[in-house]
């Protein structure tokens, strides 16, 4: 008997590709190996649950056994795969060796804290970008049997959609972060200066423009020094400041890889016979998305080249929703650096268009009611290729 197709992440991309190829293709044999318990749960909602006061067993829709039943495929849970043997095709599992016949990896990205947390904050210091990381750091808040203060490190999408999702579950937060306006990397100053403020009107502590300069831990709980001198005291820490694609496992297996993920053609082939790569690994014609729409374009496309229909993928343009019900926010950026921002609107209500040198529109974000826009300029903008 050949060797199944293997997928290696169970994530929104690896568990989207299974499903998409059994739509295709009821008979191939499908293997899934997964680091973490492999249940299927939706990423985005991760920064939503506080508000609705939601549990994280209530975050999972299907756990692994479940999802091998309904894929009628193996899922190996809690299994870490440590190299890639691409002359034998096979993956080393410790001792194991375990044969593939073509391989996807699908192994996502980990959060990247500019620094190592101190032995003082265990419990107390938390990334999350799993369910696992987000279970262990809803029990340490519940733990506490009180509202919390929550310090969040980072302004990008992952904290903003926090601090508004901590304190609307009536958390005290402190955002940090060393730019001077949130969402820099999706919002011109002036539409994020909107975020900022209504952040306030919520109540968020906002301590941006600042650099951290300490952090430790003590029974009282974190402490924290800020590059102005500044002493802060929290419960717990929350360190959101990005995510490096996980590209070791292809890198040791001699595949092209550089700090934007594993990179791939149009048809998510690697440079490696055979495998391929999707998701927030995956660098995909020079451009790491990470985001849901791309990954599910990408699986859709994906499990047609490997059902004999080869399929390049493109992804359009996607507009990113950010969950900061305060102030609603979305935006869709360009991949190059606009000639200029022309904004539009009153209050917080915001437009603000990304125009190239001819005026041709390259991006937008929108604030406030300004998001019903989305549409009408999504489809003005052009085709974002990959
Ligand atoms: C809080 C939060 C909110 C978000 N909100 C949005 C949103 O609103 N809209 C949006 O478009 N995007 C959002 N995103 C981004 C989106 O969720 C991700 O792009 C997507 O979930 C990535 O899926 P993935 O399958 O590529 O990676 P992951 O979900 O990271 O899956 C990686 C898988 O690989 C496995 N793995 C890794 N290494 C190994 C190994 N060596 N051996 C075995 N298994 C391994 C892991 O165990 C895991 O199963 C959000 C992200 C976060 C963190």
């Amino acid at each position: 008997m050949s060797a199944p197709l293997t997928i290696l992440g169970t994530g929104m991309a690896g568990l989207g590709l299974a499903r998409q190829l059994r739509i295709r293709d009821s008979e191939r044999r499908i293997t899934l190996i997964t680091a973490d318990s492999g249940d299927d749960y939706s990423k985005p909602l991760l920064s939503t649950g506080f508000a609705k006061q939601i549990s994280p067993e209530k975050l999972v829709g299907r756990n692994a056994l479940q999802v091998a039943d309904e894929l009628r495929a193996v899922v190996r849970t809690h299994t870490r795969v440590d190299a890639i043997d691409t002359q034998a095709a096979e993956l080393v599992l410790g001792s194991e060796r375990l044969a593939y016949g073509e391989l996807v990896l699908a192994t996502g990205a980990a959060p990247r804290p500019p620094f190592d947390i101190p032995d003082s904050l265990r419990g107390r210091a938390f990334t999350i970008n799993d369910l696992d990381d987000y279970r262990a750091f809803h029990a340490a808040l519940t733990a506490l049997e009180r509202p919390g203060r929550v310090a969040i490190l980072g302004a990008g999408l992952v904290g903003c959609e926090y601090a508004n999702d901590l304190r609307a579950g009536g958390h005290e937060v402190v955002m940090i972060a060393p730019e001077n306006t949130p969402l820099i990397r999706l919002l011109p100053e002036p539409l994020g200066r909107v975020l900022g403020k209504a952040f306030l009107d919520i109540g968020i502590d906002m301590k941006l423009g600042r650099m951290i300069e300490a952090l430790q831990g003590d029974d009282a709980g974190a402490a924290l020094t800020l590059g102005d001198g500044q002493s802060l005291k929290a419960d717990l820490v929350l360190i959101a400041t990005g995510l490096m694609p996980r590209i070791e496992l292809a890198r040791q297996a001699g595949l092209e890889v550089s700090a934007e993920g594993i990179h791939t053609d149009r048809y998510l082939r690697t440079s490696a016979p055979g495998i391929y790569a999707l998701g927030d690994g995956a660098c995909v014609a020079g451009l790491n998305a990470m985001y849901v729409q791309p990954l599910q374009t990408s699986a859709k496309a994906l499990a047609a080249t490997l059902t004999d229909t080869p399929t390049p993928v493109r992804y359009g343009a996607w507009p990113i929703l950010v969950k900061t019900p305060a102030c609603p926010v979305v935006a869709l950026p360009s991949r190059r650096t606009p000639a200029r921002w022309r904004i539009e609107g009153e209050g917080s209500d915001l437009t603000a268009l990304a125009e190239d040198e001819e005026g041709q529109l390259i991006g937008f974000a929108l604030t406030g009611r300004s998001v019903r826009r989305k549409v009408e300029l999504a489809r003005a903008a052009p085709r974002l290729l990959v």
